[in-house]
C-alpha cells in the first residue's frame, strides 16, 4: 500500500553514499525531510543541495558527539551559517561514556545555540540527548522560551517523569523503527500525547529487516502498535507537522 505524506524529520541524508541522490529520492517520493548535518562544514553543501527541493529542508548542525574539547571555531563557523538556517540539528547534549568529559563544553555550546535561536525567533531544532534528558531540558527551559522557537528530541530515552516534562515545555518526539523495537520506547510512544509524535529514520544509521529504515517502516510499525489503519496514522503524524510549523 502506498502511504502518502510521509514525513523524516531526522535524517543524515549528506552521510548516505550519494548525497545528491538521497535528496532527490526524497524529493521523487514526496517525503518531507529534515536534513540534519553533524558539523558546520556540511553546511554549504546541504543548503546548496536543497536550494530548489520542494520536500528537503536543510538544517545546519554541530553534533555533541563531535565537540572533543574546545569547540569554538566549529561554534563560530555555525554561528556565521545560523542566518541562512531556519532548521538546525544535529545539536544537543552526549552525556554517554565517551562524549560526557566534554559535558561542559557541549552546554557552553548548546546554550549559545540556544540563546541565538531565542533571539532570532521561528528556528526549528533537533535535539540530541543521550543521557542527557534532564539537563537538556533545564536547558531549553532555561534559555529558549516556547514562544521563540520549536524542539523534536530526536530519538528521546529519558524516563517518564522527564517525558512529561518535556511534553509541558511543547516539546515534540521523532520516532524511528529503533525505539519501536523496545519496551521503553514504546512506553514513551503510549505516555506521549499523539498530537506531538513525529517521524524520523536517523537514516542511514538504522535498519530493518537489513535495509535502511524508511518513513513508510514507521507508520507501518506505529500502525500496528497503536491499532490504528495505517493511513490514518499517516494523516495524523503529517497534520502534527504542519500544527507545528504554523503554531
Ligand atoms: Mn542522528
Amino acid at each position: 500500500m502506498e502511504i502518502n505524506n510521509l514525513i523524516d524529520l531526522h535524517c543524515h541524508l549528506d552521510l548516505y553514499p550519494d548525497h545528491r541522490e538521497a535528496v532527490a529520492n526524497c524529493e521523487r517520493d514526496k517525503i518531507r525531510t529534515i536534513a540534519v548535518t553533524t558539523t558546520p562544514r556540511a553546511w554549504p553543501q546541504n543548503r546548496d543541495f536543497t536550494k530548489h527541493t520542494h520536500y528537503v529542508r536543510p538544517a545546519l548542525g554541530l553534533h555533541p558527539q563531535l565537540i572533543k574539547s574546545d569547540a569554538t571555531k566549529e561554534l563560530m563557523l555555525w554561528e556565521s551559517y545560523f542566518p541562512e538556517a531556519r532548521y538546525i540539528g544535529e545539536v544537543g547534549i552526549d552525556a554517554s561514556p565517551d562524549s560526557s568529559q566534554y559535558l561542559t563544553e557541549q552546554k557552553r555550546v548548546f546554550i549559545r545555540m540556544l540563546q541565538r535561536c531565542a533571539k532570532a525567533g521561528d528556528k526549528i531544532l533537533s535535539v540530541h540527548s543521550v543521557r542527557s534528558a534532564g539537563i537538556v531540558l533545564d536547558l531549553i527551559e532555561a534559555y529558549l522560551p516556547y514562544d521563540r522557537g520549536k524542539v523534536i528530541l530526536h530519538w528521546f530515552t529519558g524516563n517518564i517523569t522527564e517525558l512529561k516534562r518535556a511534553v509541558s515545555l511543547g516539546c515534540y518526539f521523532s520516532i524511528n523503527v529503533a525505539m519501536l523495537q523496545s519496551k521503553r520506547g514504546i512506553e514513551i510512544l503510549n505516555t506521549t500525547p499523539f498530537e506531538r509524535i513525529v517521524t524520523e529514520t536517523d537514516g542511514p544509521f538504522i535498519h530493518l529487516r537489513n535495509k535502511i529504515a524508511t518513513p513508510a517502516d514507521n507508520i507501518q510499525l506505529l500502525a500496528k502498535i497503536t491499532q490504528q489503519d495505517e493511513r490514518v496514522v499517516a494523516g495524523k503524524v503529517f497534520s502534527n507537522l504542519k500544527t507545528m510549523l504554523e503554531g
